[in-house]
């Protein structure tokens, strides 16, 4: 195969430099790029581009941001004027481990497939945040993440058992630093972090293990505080003194925990962020809560990261899927560009995954190419409380290491009625990746 494409290059070379006025488009193989985006908005905050721009691809890798790009330099080109072009959006927190069979469990019935929920709303990254444990992360792995071509990463609980329910997520034996440690080290770039959540008790054991076997593996501590004890452990204490600058506190719109005190942000929160402690919205099933939202970036108190907090009770209720949250702060007036950033570069930063999350040349093409729909809409939090909002972002496009994995209308693609009566398969390997 490689002898015969290479024969065919070189045959193809050999025709390019012949003298031929009217000389085809050049074919995929000796193509510079593989495919071409052409005449979207870019919005790239690391780069800080919100211009239209081409996107060249070669190689499942980001070859070229430009104002303008030659079609003739791409084997195939797509316009994507009108349409926003994004890096693939980065779901910081959602529950994938299913398949276990286990009932009532984050390691089982409560989580859900990523591929289902993944790249039809633009996002090519989600990390299950905490659903196993060094006991059950490498079933886990064999499970979901090796198998599933959504880019899956993972918070390792701190407790071993993971997410398995109240009995296991509040067992303090169980909720070891050195094992979790090992096993973020032992996968390193695939455990991209520790998680604590669900905890019922006053103690601080879990937050403190966590932070002991972040620190041992050099990755940052995610914590759902679980129940509220505002005496025994405040949350003004766990952001000012228990966190590390680069740790995240998830669920910051839920109320549950005094996040916002008197109609203001807790000063603890305030106190927090400027230490370097980050914020994440993991919106959830109960997580989510306008009452606290509006207030919050009212004062200013905007999230570091957008994430789902995705499983079985938030799919179809108020939170449904990755862009409905982003068209949430939308609504609470939020720029779009500010949206886009906190969720792909952002997060990628916040777990040190710098290859994705932007558009630099050499950056993994993962990328999602979304329209903004103006209309009257409408969007629920946790209680079901409505606010009505005029935009709403839709996946038109969504691309993995190079490939379309997605598409809504079909724009990559020919007419039917222009093919030949007996056409088959219209796309080719360098760019569609639609069907496995
Ligand atoms: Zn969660």
């Amino acid at each position: 195969m490689m002898l015969k494409g290479a024969a065919i290059a070189a045959a193809l070379v050999a025709l390019a430099g012949a003298a031929r006025p009217q000389a085809p488009a050049p074919a995929a193989a000796t193509a510079k790029y593989d495919l071409l985006l052409k005449g979207g908005h870019v919005i790239d905050a690391r780069n800080d581009v919100d211009a239209v721009r081409d996107v060249a691809i070669k190689d499942g890798k980001i070859a070229l941001v430009a104002a303008s790009i030659p079609a003739a330099d791409a084997g195939k080109t797509i316009d994507v004027a009108g349409l926003y072009v994004t890096p693939g959006l980065i779901d910081l927190h959602a529950h994938v481990y299913t398949g276990t069979g286990e009932r009532n469990s984050y390691a089982g019935d409560n989580s859900v497939s990523p591929d289902g929920f993944s790249f039809r709303v633009g996002v090519t990254t989600m990390v299950d945040a905490g659903g196993s444990g060094y006991r059950n992360f490498e079933d886990f792995k064999d499970r979901i993440i090796d198998r599933s071509r959504t880019r899956v990463l993972a918070f390792l609980n701190i407790v071993g058992n993971g997410m398995r329910g109240g009995k296991f997520e509040s067992d303090q034996a169980d909720m070891e630093a050195k094992p979790a440690a090992d096993m973020a080290l032992k996968h390193k770039g695939v455990i991209v972090g520790i998680k604590t959540a669900h905890y019922t008790g006053p103690e601080w054991t879990p937050v403190d293990h966590a932070v002991e076997a972040g620190t041992a593996a050099d990755i940052p501590v995610m914590v759902d505080f679980g129940n509220n004890h505002p005496d025994t452990r405040p949350l003004a204490d766990l952001l000012t003194k228990k966190l590390r600058p680069g740790d995240i506190y998830t669920h910051m719109y839920s109320g549950l925990r005094n996040e916002l005190v008197d109609g203001k942000p807790n000063p603890g929160m305030i106190e927090g962020r400027k230490r370097g402690v980050i914020f994440d919205v993991g919106h959830g099933g109960g997580s989510f809560n306008w009452s606290i939202a509006v207030p919050m970036m009212k004062a200013g108190f905007t999230p570091d990261s957008i994430s789902t907090d995705l499983h079985i009770s938030s799919m179809n209720a108020g939170m449904k899927d990755m862009l409905n949250v982003m068209d949430k702060f939308l609504a609470m007036g939020e720029p779009l560009k500010t949206v886009i950033a906190q969720s792909t570069w952002h997060p990628a930063r916040e777990i040190k995954q710098d290859a994705l999350g932007h558009l630099s040349t050499g950056a993994i093409a993962d990328i999602a190419v979304l329209r903004l729909e103006k209309g009257q809409y409408g969007f629920l939090d946790m209680f079901g409380a409505r606010m009505a909002g005029t935009q709403r972002l839709v996946a038109e496009m969504t691309l993995k290491d190079g490939k379309i994995v997605y598409e809504l209308n079909g724009l990559s693609r020919p007419e039917w009625s222009t093919l030949p009566k007996d056409y088959k398969t219209t796309g080719a390997p360098t760019w569609d990746a639609t069907r496995r």
